[in-house]
């Protein structure tokens, strides 16, 4: 369902950060600081204890870091733009129109895309943790983990907006989507003008990671 409210207290914590809470808390958070020395510390047990195969973690990673991300969205946008009868599935059931073309797989099992037209703009966000398509979009950036962006893109989404540089005109209806474990979303972007004669392939090149989180147009 489409939130454009939450409960009156939800993001007020971060009200008083300003603009820079987006730019500067990933190299400062202290709970995300706490949490990478945790889970490197249970690494290193379970590989001292032989549980886990440091070479089998390192090719997940690699996976996750190279093999999956946004260019795989990127092509899924791109075939929506030039096949209007993929376009129609894509927003019908996006799982199956997805997983189609081979993105699948852990983070990616229950999709759900939302299109922006002249009249609407989506963006995404996991209010409670940091649920993401990993198929299509590769690993969340950190200010989508951050509890600012959270708690303020529900509450007061043009401001997060304008911060990311993206000014709607006020006739233009934002909707916020919010993530769960269940159901991830992604932004199919309005294609540009202009770009009647390129291919799919250099269709894909202009679209972004914030364009499919919609917090940029493209
Ligand atoms: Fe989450």
């Amino acid at each position: 369902m489409p939130t454009e409210k939450t409960p009156p207290d939800a993001g007020s914590l971060h009200h008083e950060r300003g603009h820079d809470a987006y730019s500067h808390r990933h190299d400062h958070d202290p709970v995300e600081e706490g949490a990478a020395l945790r889970v490197r510390a249970l690494e290193e047990l379970m590989v001292a204890k032989g549980l886990v195969d440091p070479e089998a973690l390192d090719s997940v990673v690699e996976y996750y870091e190279r093999q999956t991300g946004p260019r795989n969205g990127a092509a899924v946008v791109a075939r929506a733009w030039t096949d209007p009868t993929f376009k129609e599935w894509l927003l019908e059931d996006g799982t199956a129109a997805i997983h189609s073309m081979g993105f699948k797989g852990y983070q990616g099992e229950h999709m759900r895309v939302v299109e922006n037209t002249a009249g609407v703009h989506n963006v995404i966000v996991c209010t409670l943790c940091s649920c993401y398509p990993w198929t299509v979009l590769g690993l969340p950036p950190a200010w989508y983990k951050g509890s600012a962006y959270r708690s303020r893109v529900v509450r007061e989404p043009r401001s997060v907006l304008r911060e990311f540089g993206l000014e709607l005109a006020p006739d233009i209806r934002v909707q916020v989507w919010d993530s769960t474990a269940e159901l991830r979303y992604m932004v199919l972007p309005q294609r540009p003008a202009g770009t009647g004669k390129l291919s799919a392939a250099e269709l894909a090149l202009l679209v972004t990671r914030d364009g499919m989180i919609g917090t940029a147009l493209l």
